[in-house]
């Protein structure tokens, strides 16, 4: 039936999956209420089910674009590959993710957004917004899919010859079958305009190879919806913004660019920040500020900060008790006259600021200076750790763990994550490699971390510089 209702659209091959008058051609399974048409629009709205095309002639490879919008906390989806069933979510197939603002309820913590392949290669950056007509094409071809949401592509996924899958999403494959649009709960309303839909040539070779134990590492990371960011990335080095995106692409990790935002940085007003601003619109990348020196605070209003989606500072610029500017990862610009006291002044800069800046993430933590680096495990006393798992505890600021200082050590981690203290990962690199975040997929091994101790971007209204706003005195 549903391949006889279809129209075409005009172009060669396409066909549109939707009539825009009703749901003839599809078959919807559980609450068949949560699926209507509304003034030509396809709105999926109420508890779980899924609405299937039905159709005589399994779809393989194909091109769909499909127009959507979302209403606040919408969660839907569309499904490939998938086939009619029952009840519950489809098991057979990929779904591809519709969901901007929706964050879970009672105690899961949805943290897939637009354009994941659902649980596989997952997108944690919200590239459109709520209440705006958007567009998603999936191509699939063999072995390839691609993803795009208006034209900038999310996902670009290879699926190996035996992909690595848990026993409870083991049809979760490429083969070939049916689309189907989701339905998620009673809080969500998704819209579709368009689904059409053009058949590629099903005997295509493909000769993409895959990195499978990386495919594996990802896959399992993806499967429990573990977020896989690395937020502190610069470009610098001759790393350049397509390097970026090609890197997440190919590997699956997501990227937080910053931009260094102070006295004497590229970004040092309002002004200068918009502009930075247009300079990532659209992108498929977080965007986060890395907060320089102290005085960062004076520079900036609380309303362009909060365009950010993450702000980060460090500790390793402060003056010292005898007016000496300290940056600690230049060996001439460090004064270290005696070890312990230099400690016990570190310790007190990174309580002084984090009880007082409102960021959201302490980066390149527990850094010392080259010529201390070799003692870091006596100077780190469990004390010191102590005070500096308590301060971020005490104003819910997040611990980031970094892969190129592999800072902090494995002791310390356990602590913070028993203080309740949310994780990043971060590189902060210094050239254009950027590494597959190795030190840090070791300590959530070693440490026993889970997704639900990752931080996630706080939503606007809970940033910490518009609830906390900006200090009006600093002091060094
Ligand atoms: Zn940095």
């Amino acid at each position: 039936m549903g391949s006889l209702s279809s129209f075409s659209t005009g172009q060669s091959n396409w066909i549109e999956l939707f009539n825009g008058k009703d749901l003839k051609g599809w078959k919807a399974n559980e609450n068949q209420g949560s699926f209507r048409v509304e003034n030509g629009i396809l709105v999926c709205s109420g508890a779980r089910g899924h609405l299937f095309y039905e159709t005589d002639k399994p779809f393989k490879n194909f091109e769909m674009v499909a127009e959507i919008k979302t209403a606040p906390f919408a969660n839907s989806g569309i499904y490939f590959h998938t086939s009619f069933q029952e009840t519950g979510w489809p098991e057979r197939g990929y779904e591809v993710q519709v969901n901007n603002t929706h964050i879970g309820a009672d105690n899961y913590r949805e943290t897939k957004k637009t354009g994941s392949l659902y649980a596989v290669r997952n997108v944690y950056y919200q590239v459109v917004n709520d209440n705006e007509w958007f567009k998603m094409r999936i191509k699939v071809v063999e072995n390839h899919v691609e993803i795009f949401v208006n034209e900038v592509k999310v996902v670009d996924y290879v699926q190996p010859e035996k992909p690595w899958r848990s026993e409870e999403h083991k049809y979760r494959l490429l083969n070939k079958g049916t689309f189907a649009l989701q339905a998620h709960d009673e809080k969500s309303t998704a819209s579709y305009k368009s689904v059409k839909v053009r058949r590629l040539p099903d005997d295509t070779k493909t000769s993409m190879r895959v990195d499978e134990a990386w495919d594996a590492t990802v896959s399992k990371l993806m499967d429990t919806g573990f977020p896989l960011v690395d937020y502190h990335v610069h470009l610098k080095g001759g790393l350049t913004l397509e390097q970026v995106k090609e890197n997440s692409l190919r590997l699956g990790i997501n990227y937080g660019v910053a931009p260094n935002c102070g006295l004497r940085f590229p970004v040092t007003n309002d002004i200068s920040l918009a502009a930075y601003m247009d300079t990532v619109k659209g992108q498929p990348i977080f965007r986060g500020m890395q907060a320089e020196g102290r005085e960062w605070v004076t520079l900036f209003s609380p309303e362009a900060v909060a365009k950010f989606d993450y702000v980060f500072t460090d500790a390793m610029t402060f003056t010292d008790s005898k007016g000496r500017r300290n940056r600690i990862w230049i060996p001439e610009e460090v004064w270290v006259d005696d070890k312990q006291q230099f400690m016990e002044q570190l310790v007190s800069k990174i309580e002084a600021i984090f009880s007082r800046e409102p960021v959201d993430i302490y980066v390149n933590p527990t850094v010392l200076p080259n010529v201390l680096m070799a003692e870091y495990e006596q100077l780190w006393t469990k004390e010191r750790m102590e005070r500096v798992v308590k301060v971020l505890a005490d104003n819910n600021i997040a611990l980031e763990i970094n892969a190129r200082y592999k800072t902090p050590n494995a002791e310390m981690i356990r602590m913070a994550k028993r203080a309740g203290i949310k994780f990043t990962f971060g590189t902060n690199n210094t050239s254009n490699e950027l590494g597959r975040l190795e030190y840090c997929l070791k300590m959530i091994e070693e440490c026993g971390l889970t997704p639900d101790d990752i931080f996630m971007p706080k939503p606007n209204n809970q940033k910490p510089v518009l609830v906390k706003g900006l200090p009006v005195k600093i002091t060094g």
